[in-house]
């Protein structure tokens, strides 16, 4: 069984964060450390670790969190100007928190995609 992160504890809501959106499948947080001016993560509310895990039932919450990001996107008033939506995937894909999550990036131009 997949061991528990952080981020589940926040969509239970039994630690802090800065919840900005929350339903049955998906809970949007903003990162504790931004990366944009706006940075926020949209996760499903079941674990599932890394992308590598995703099966055909979890299609509906995995779409939701697309859902999600756009209409925070619009609601953050960063949809026009533009942003990056990024989902990190095992060490070389440089995730640090096995809870699968897509990071929502805005608010200024983010140059190209990759640093190095
Ligand atoms: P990853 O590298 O796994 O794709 O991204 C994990 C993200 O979770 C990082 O951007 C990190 O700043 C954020 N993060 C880690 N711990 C916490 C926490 O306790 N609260 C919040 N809001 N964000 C966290």
């Amino acid at each position: 069984m997949a061991k528990e992160t952080i981020f589940s504890k926040i969509i239970r809501r039994e630690i802090l964060a800065d919840i900005i959106f929350q339903d049955e499948l998906v809970t949007a947080f903003r990162d504790i450390s931004p990366q944009a001016p706006t940075h926020i993560l949209i996760v499903p509310n079941i674990l599932i670790p890394t992308a590598n895990d995703v099966v055909a039932a979890h299609e509906a919450a995995l779409g939701r969190i697309i859902t999600v990001a756009a209409k925070i996107a619009k609601d953050q008033g960063i949809a026009e100007d533009g942003y990056r939506l990024i989902m990190n995937c095992n060490k070389h894909g440089g995730q640090e928190v096995y809870h699968i999550h897509l990071h929502l990036l805005g608010g200024r131009p983010l140059g190209p995609m990759l640093a190095s």
